[in-house]
């Protein structure tokens, strides 16, 4: 799908910031927002959730996807990355009624919700995702936002990391509006495409190279789709991550392909085993808002 207008300001004034062979990365030079153009179709947008994603730590490097490392090797990280949004969470409601994570994965966030008094669902596109959420006995259902139904509606939508990989967002962010009760809080959390990191990288930053992504926010653009959508920011802040050095590197290596970030990487893991740490906690150029219906 081509776009000739953005979709926040309907004017057609892009420029095309990043190229390779696959993608044209546009900005809108009106109100700043950044996305690929065209769109993949929605059937391509399926095939990048399989098995693979979320486990690309595959022994020949050729093969490491831009996916996640290790998904479920992540696990402890990825959780307590929850406990803490959910404490976060409990500024603006208490922890009673349902919760719903959008594009859950593995059920991580499910599970650290339940633990915390929520009646908790997840959705997730992924069948690998849910098949895997169903093992452990999480209340997970496939399917995608937008075309998803409940019978009820929900106190809570939690989208971490989500809004970058989604078709459309403001028919993302409308369903979510339709889909909460009033006076409910939306959780959102992305990359800054004016991060420190990503304003350093330009056209070279990472986030650009990853093909499951294809939005990219800044502060102002997030507030003024939440606007449109019917929704007032209730915070905003810096996402800290919590990750294995071990993990950056093979990051690094899988966006770059080149040998000499190999050795960076390489280097970087090394640097990180002589201080001794296990993992280290970061500002890697992510953000998240807390908004109301
Ligand atoms: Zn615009």
């Amino acid at each position: 799908m081509k776009l000739d207008n953005c979709i926040i300001c309907g004017k057609n004034n892009l420029k095309t910031i990043y190229k390779d062979k696959d993608r044209n990365v546009v900005e809108c030079l009106n109100d700043g927002l950044v996305f690929v153009n065209p769109i993949p179709q929605k059937e391509q947008l399926a095939k990048y959730y399989s098995k693979e994603y979320f486990k690309t730590n595959f022994p020949d490097e050729e093969k490491q996807g831009s996916g996640f490392v290790n998904y479920a090797l992540e696990e402890k990280f990825i959780r307590s990355g929850f406990k803490d949004k959910l404490s976060k969470l409990e500024k603006f409601i208490k922890p009673q009624g349902r919760l719903l994570d959008v594009g859950c994965a593995l059920g991580f966030g499910v599970s650290e919700a339940e633990k915390k008094g929520w009646n908790a669902v997840g959705i997730d596109i992924s069948k690998y995702a849910v098949k895997y959420c169903k093992k452990n006995s999480l209340k997970v259902r496939q399917g995608e936002l937008e075309k998803i139904k409940f019978r009820y509606k929900f106190s809570v939508i939690f989208t971490s990391h989500i809004l970058e990989h989604v078709h459309d967002p403001l028919v993302f962010l409308r369903k979510a509006g339709e889909m909460l009760k009033s006076g409910g809080v939306l959780y959102l959390a992305m990359p800054n495409q004016k991060s420190f990191i990503a304003r350093i990288m330009g056209s070279k930053w990472f986030d650009y190279r990853r093909e499951q992504h294809l939005w990219f926010y800044n502060p102002s653009t997030i507030r003024k789709l939440l606007t449109i959508s019917g929704f007032e920011v209730l915070e905003y802040g810096i996402e800290y991550n919590k990750i294995l050095p071990k993990h950056i590197a093979i990051r690094l290596r899988s966006y770059y392909k080149n040998p000499l970030i190999t050795k960076l990487a390489i280097l970087l893991e090394f640097i990180f085993k002589i201080f001794g740490s296990e993992s280290a906690t970061l500002p890697l150029g992510n953000m998240y808002f807390f908004a109301r219906k």
